[in-house]
């Protein structure tokens, strides 16, 4: 028995060595008793140094005066995973870092350690700006020669370059009409990726949910009825108040309204609903459409997705992508939860507090 747990004991050690993440584990006064090879390597610290002291003295997070992962991970009682945050190393240079971390409860239900893995994001997060400026770029270097082709096109339209036949005519009309749709869309792009960037000062101020979500469903009635869906309301008598920009939120609750009602099913119903719960408030907006394969799923919020198989409705594959950008501005997630051909579930959740 002993032989097997000394084998055990060093298949641990072995385990926790090899590990590709660097790893800590404390105990209940969050003192480091275990600290893994990966770990040295990403902060510069040596085992022998760390162990005993306070995880948030070596480790510095950005999180660890605000909300220590561990702590909130023992009072919600379960496991924060693939959270973003950074530490310093022994030198003091800051890295992102990608974390999960889990509590360890002891017999009478409180706290008894923890473990926390980390590694490092750097290169991720460098690639993450790379591919916010370019689009950003890109969008915003597409916007002059649209608008100048746009502004040539209407010239010769109003014969401003001699008298036109009625073909000629026609054919300008269409391409007029084409080059009105890509303008929009140059412009809807570079608003997305201004966001997404931080290039786009949020005005920030205390949102009367209930109020807003009322007159936008309202709005959305007359859309809807031309499929015969019934919206519902659904929210308590009082929500938290959250201060976001109120502009860019009901660009937000209207592309996702907007979505429930073009991937509904005729004589179906959307729900639209809101609550409180902790720091944040959440809002779902439900539907019983189409729906979204698991295939498609992870990719709905990316630029320019959309799902091949109902493309014949209109539509971009921005809006999504938009929805994301401002939530994530707002220090909010966004998320989606579907089932191919029974419908369609998407939430936001927004801090209290930012
Ligand atoms: P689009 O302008 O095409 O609607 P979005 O970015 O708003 O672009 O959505 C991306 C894709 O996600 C859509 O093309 C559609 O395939 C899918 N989608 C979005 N909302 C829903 C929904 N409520 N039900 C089913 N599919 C949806």
């Amino acid at each position: 028995m002993q032989e097997q747990d000394k084998t055990k004991g060093k298949l641990y050690d072995l385990l926790v060595a090899s590990l590709p993440v660097g790893l800590f584990v404390v105990d209940e006064k969050l003192e480091i008793i275990e600290f893994n090879a990966e770990a040295e390597r990403l902060t510069d610290w040596n085992k022998d140094e760390v162990i005993g002291k306070q995880c948030s003295e070596v480790l510095q997070s950005s999180l660890c005066a605000s909300k220590c992962p561990l702590k909130e991970s023992a009072q919600q009682q379960k496991s924060i995973l693939g959270e973003k945050a950074s530490l310093l190393t022994k030198w003091g240079e800051e890295i992102p870092i990608i974390f999960s971390c889990s509590v360890l409860l002891g017999e009478d239900g409180k706290p008894a350690g923890g473990i926390e893995t980390f590694r490092d994001a750097t290169v991720l997060k460098k690639l993450e700006v790379q591919r916010k400026n370019f689009i950003s770029v890109f969008a915003h270097d597409l916007k002059a020669p649209v608008s100048i082709a746009g502004g040539f096109l209407r010239r010769l339209l109003q014969g401003k370059a001699g008298p036109l036949t009625e073909k000629q005519q026609y054919y300008l009309q269409m391409i007029e009409k084409e080059t009105l749709r890509l303008e929009s869309y140059v412009h809807n792009f570079l608003d997305v990726s201004r966001v997404e960037a931080g290039q786009i000062q949020l005005s920030l101020a205390p949102w009367n949910i209930e109020k807003v979500l009322d007159e936008l469903v309202a709005g959305f009635r007359v859309k809807a009825s031309e499929k015969d869906l019934a919206i519902y309301l659904d929210f308590p008598e009082k929500l938290p108040i959250v201060s976001v920009d109120e502009i860019q939120m009901e660009r937000v609750i209207s592309n996702l309204l907007d979505n429930a009602i073009k991937y509904s099913s005729p004589n179906s119903e959307i729900v639209l609903r809101a609550w409180g719960e902790g720091d944040f408030v959440f809002i779902e907006v439900r539907d019983q459409g189409v729906g979204i394969s698991k295939h498609d799923l992870p990719y709905v919020f990316e630029y320019f997705y959309r799902i091949r198989e109902i493309g014949q409705t209109s539509g971009t594959g921005l809006g999504l992508a938009a929805v994301r950008a401002i939530v994530e501005a707002h220090g909010g997630s966004v998320w989606v939860k579907s089932e191919k051909d029974k419908g369609s579930s998407f939430y936001i959740k927004i801090p209290k507090s930012r």
